[in-house]
């Protein structure tokens, strides 16, 4: 038997769930009087098991792209509130983000990156070799042209803020169906008119048929899938797959737990660092084939290493005690898709690469006001679906 409802999220991850979360909180404050249904599948047991569970939870408004950094800036206020708003907590830290780059390219777009942040009231500065080498001495610093360093860049915890936001959705009355997975999506003159789903914990089930939904309006927040769902409903948006490897290494004396995130924009190698020290490497597999497997490729393993050592000796004598993978969902121009498709009642908010997490309050937010016909906190037309035929702005600064 069919059911129906005003929206479906096809997605439980902290992007479905940032956007049922200001959806239903919008609704609930404009229109009190006319509850909307929303409904959350995921396909998953758990909600909050797709990129978001691999995510290292950096928050940064070093961007190329005005966009991405306005994002940012409508992102961060939620973030130094959400333990407070959302009665979860998150470990916000403000340890900054340095970019150092040997390239003259990168350099160059390091100091553009700069102007941009300056006219965004971002504060931020350009670090010669030296102070890099006086405040941060682990960096290997003989062959850099400079860095780029932003106090207000952070780390939360990004199971904190999923589980915050899923929270809060279940109190505002948003259905969270796990086990269920889209297998289609009905489309009538041009229309979202449904769609169809299955259970995923009764393989053995008889029934052959999919179950039906109604709806006048879907919101695909399907992460790496975000293409995969898109093409259900006819689309095809170019959002694609990549996997990404992440080296878990024991703490070490000479590289403090309260350093910035650096990323050597050169090669792409980040080297992160937990509040207990631990540190989270990775970024040197920019390059590789796009895709969902998630099986490690110890294959990289020499590579990574010898980027890591030429920007901090002391890797030399890191631990790593796992290596674990995730998958980023990436579009040509390197800036995330939102807003609703060349079909109506299909809104698509995903392929946010390796900002996703830092963008989610902002994703959610936008997302429900153009659901709700509302103004939105920014025109969010550079990152409509719709918008790859014509020539965009690429975001340079990604790793
Ligand atoms: C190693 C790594 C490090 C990262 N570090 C950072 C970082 O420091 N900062 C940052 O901002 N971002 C980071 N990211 C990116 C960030 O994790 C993602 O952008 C973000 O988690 C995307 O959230 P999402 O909700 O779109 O996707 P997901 O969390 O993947 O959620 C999508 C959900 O959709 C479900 N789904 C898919 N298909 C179907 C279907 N047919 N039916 C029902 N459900 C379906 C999936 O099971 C999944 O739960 C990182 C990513 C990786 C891999």
């Amino acid at each position: 038997m069919a059911i129906q409802t005003d929206i479906i999220i096809i997605g439980a991850g902290v992007i479905g769930l940032s956007t049922a979360y200001h959806l239903a909180r919008q609704n609930n404050t404009l229109r009190a009087h006319s509850k909307l249904r929303i409904i959350i599948l995921e396909k998953e047991k758990f909600h909050g098991a797709g990129s978001t569970a691999q995510c290292t939870g950096g928050i940064r408004h070093q961007f190329s792209n005005p966009v991405n950094i306005q994002l940012t800036k409508i992102s961060y206020p939620h973030f130094l509130r959400f333990t407070a708003d959302m009665k979860y907590p998150i470990y916000f830290r403000r340890r900054g983000y340095l970019f150092v780059s040997a390239g003259h390219t990168q350099w160059q777009e390091l100091q553009k990156m700069q102007e941009q942040l300056k006219q965004l009231d971002i504060p931020s500065q350009l670090l010669t070799p030296e102070q890099i080498h006086t405040a941060y001495p682990f960096v290997l610093t003989s062959d850099l042209l400079g860095g780029s360093y932003c106090p207000l860049d952070a780390y939360a915890d990004p199971y904190g803020v999923m589980e915050g936001y899923y929270r809060q959705c279940r109190k505002l009355g948003v259905q969270v169906l796990c086990n269920t997975e889209v297998t289609g999506i009905k489309v009538k003159n041009n229309r979202i008119s449904g769609v169809l789903c299955r259970p995923t914990n009764r393989p053995n089930s008889t029934s052959t048929e999919p179950d039906m939904i109604n709806t006048p309006v879907v919101i695909n927040t399907a992460g790496p899938h975000l293409h995969l769902l898109a093409r259900m409903a006819g689309l095809e948006l170019p959002a694609s797959p990549y996997r990404r490897q992440v080296y878990v290494c024991a703490p070490m004396p000479s590289v403090p737990a309260n350093i910035p995130l650096l990323v050597d924009l050169d090669t792409g190698f980040y080297v992160h660092a937990e509040k207990n020290g631990v540190l989270l490497l990775g970024g040197t597999d920019r390059n590789i084939a796009p895709g969902l497997e998630t099986v490690v490729d110890r294959g990289r393993l020499t590579d990574f290493i010898e980027m890591a050592i030429n920007r901090v000796p002391a890797l030399e004598d890191a631990q790593i005690t796992r290596i674990y993978t995730g998958i980023r969902s990436l579009t040509p121009d390197g800036l995330g898709i939102l807003g609703e498709t060349e079909v109506s009642g299909f809104y698509c908010a995903g392929a946010f690469g390796g900002n996703g997490f830092m963008h989610a309050p902002a994703i959610g937010l936008i997302t429900a006001c153009l659901v709700l016909g509302e103004q939105p906190p920014l025109d969010p037309a550079p990152l409509s679906p719709n918008r790859f035929n014509n020539a965009t702005i690429a975001e340079k600064a990604l790793f």
